[in-house]
């Protein structure tokens, strides 16, 4: 959270109307090109969180995507919620498995948290992350080098949403419609429950204002992102 790195931000250019929408029961959303209309990814850290049932729930209700940064413990302690996630269309991300910072951490330390949350993602859920948010944004080339090794790229964010600092549902809103633009990566928590809380109105005010509520992986799509690769770069970042 210490972090504020410069974003490589796309021009967005107006929407095109969407095709007829599929008639089959089960319905399947028509990938949004974010090149092409104006996307926004909100992410969730050091989840699953408590409250982790009623922001799927409020997701579904506006069907809005997000994208999950998942700690390996409460993975341990909260599958259903993980396996939900994956069902209902988020994307999942590692966020190590006890949250130290990485920057501090050797190698197997690192290696390690990284494995036990994919394991337990993969226990939970199925499926594995293939993106990697360090504890706390901190990165550094050993934290890369490791993430190469599990194939990932790193993905911090373009804004952060200060819920944690702020713990206020209007100030959570007003912060994360300021900072809010086309591709952004938001910061939010989903054990803050002014961030749940307020999620019904800010999906809507987000959504009155064109855009739509994506996964980081439909954001970065043009970045072309390889393992080990940070994104957005941050200041004074070299490998
Ligand atoms: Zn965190």
């Amino acid at each position: 959270m210490t972090l504020a790195p410069a974003a490589a931000i796309a021009e967005a250019t107006p929407a095109p109307a969407q095709g007829a929408k599929s008639t089959a029961a089960k319905k399947k959303a028509a990938p949004v090109d974010c090149s092409q209309v104006k996307c926004l990814a909100l992410t969730f850290d050091d989840g699953p969180g408590k409250y982790a049932g009623t922001l799927l729930d409020t997701l579904k209700k506006y069907d809005a995507k997000a994208t999950f940064f998942l700690e390996g413990q409460y993975v341990k302690s909260r599958p259903q919620f993980v396996k939900r996630m994956v069902a209902e269309g988020h994307e999942l991300g590692n966020h190590s498995y006890s949250h130290p910072d990485f920057t501090k951490s050797d190698a197997a330390t690192i290696r390690n948290e990284i494995k036990k949350t994919q394991d337990a993602v993969k226990k939970a859920a199925g499926v594995e992350p293939k993106l990697l948010r360090p504890p706390y944004g901190l990165a550094d080339i050993q934290v890369s080098d490791v993430a190469i090794e599990f194939g990932m790229p790193m993905i911090l964010w373009t804004a952060g949403s200060a819920d944690w600092s702020s713990k206020n549902v209007k100030a959570i809103q007003k912060q994360t419609l300021a900072v809010a633009k086309p591709n952004g990566i938001i910061l939010m928590h989903d054990w803050v429950k002014q961030t749940v809380d307020g999620m019904p109105a800010l999906i809507k005010t987000l959504k009155n204002k064109g855009y739509h509520l994506v996964t980081v992986s439909d954001v970065i799509k043009d970045q072309k992102l390889e393992p080990g690769d940070i994104f957005p770069v941050p200041e004074g970042w070299e490998r």
